[in-house]
């Protein structure tokens, strides 16, 4: 059973996740146009052509300079309120130590803690408040969960991608507290969020992305 993930396999990870959008941005728009102004699938797809360029440069940067420039390219994208968080949540993972040497399951989910940890310095968004963190927090408390608990790679991706998917529905029952959406009010009621639901889709990538860089399940 690996438990050490390489710059490889993460960069499998984002590029599960760049697939996972791109599949899906048309109904990460509609989602929009009920609870904002319908462009969140077109600033997905520009975050996610950020990504994958600063993960496929083909350089020899490591882990954390990759990270970095994702942050950095990422919140220069021209779009809305997600692609400046979603900067700042990447650069932030390159903040967390293990991210400079070889990582294990617990550097993993130490990388995806610290994107969070600066995330929350520009957010007040907590779980219940209908935005991204509704799927971003329980996600990662599911890595750090699996980590403990020393589950495989893959197990620990697949607990976090089905955290992500159980957030990301339940906003559908909650009332936006920020963001755009938050002048519709009560009215978002009944309409999943765009955000917590491209949050999902990016943990379903990550996971999947890591399987095929693995080849069958359970390899890692
Ligand atoms: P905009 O609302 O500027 O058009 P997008 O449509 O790209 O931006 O993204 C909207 C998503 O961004 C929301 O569904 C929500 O998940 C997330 N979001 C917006 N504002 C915040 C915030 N203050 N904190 C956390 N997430 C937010
Ligand atoms: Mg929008």
């Amino acid at each position: 059973m690996t438990s050490q993930i390489t710059k490889e396999d993460f960069a499998r990870m984002i590029a599960g996740a760049v697939a996972s959008i791109r599949a899906q941005h048309d109904m990460l728009s509609e989602l929009d146009c009920a609870t904002g102004d319908g462009d969140h699938g077109t600033t997905m797809l520009r975050v996610v052509d950020r990504l994958e360029k600063a993960f496929t440069s083909g350089g020899p940067e490591d882990l954390k300079t990759c990270l970095q420039e994702a942050g950095w390219s990422v919140m220069g994208v021209d779009g809305g309120a997600s692609s400046s968080l979603l900067g700042i949540f990447f650069g932030g993972m390159a903040d967390a130590p293990g991210c400079g040497g070889p990582t294990d399951r617990s550097d993993m989910a130490a990388m995806f803690e610290a994107g969070l940890a600066t995330l929350r310095k520009q957010t007040k968004a907590q779980p219940g408040d209908k935005t991204m963190m509704d799927a971003m927090v329980p996600a990662i408390a599911a890595l750090r969960a699996a980590a403990e608990a020393g589950k495989s790679v893959i197990e620990s991706l697949h607990d976090a991608a089905a955290a992500a998917k159980a957030g990301a529905e339940a906003t559908r029952n909650f009332t936006a507290r920020h963001g755009r959406a938050k002048f519709l009010g009560e009215k978002t009621r009944g309409h999943p969020d765009p955000g917590a639901t491209s949050m999902s889709l990016m943990f379903a990538g990550f996971c999947s992305g890591f399987e095929e860089s693995k080849g069958e399940p359970g390899n890692a």
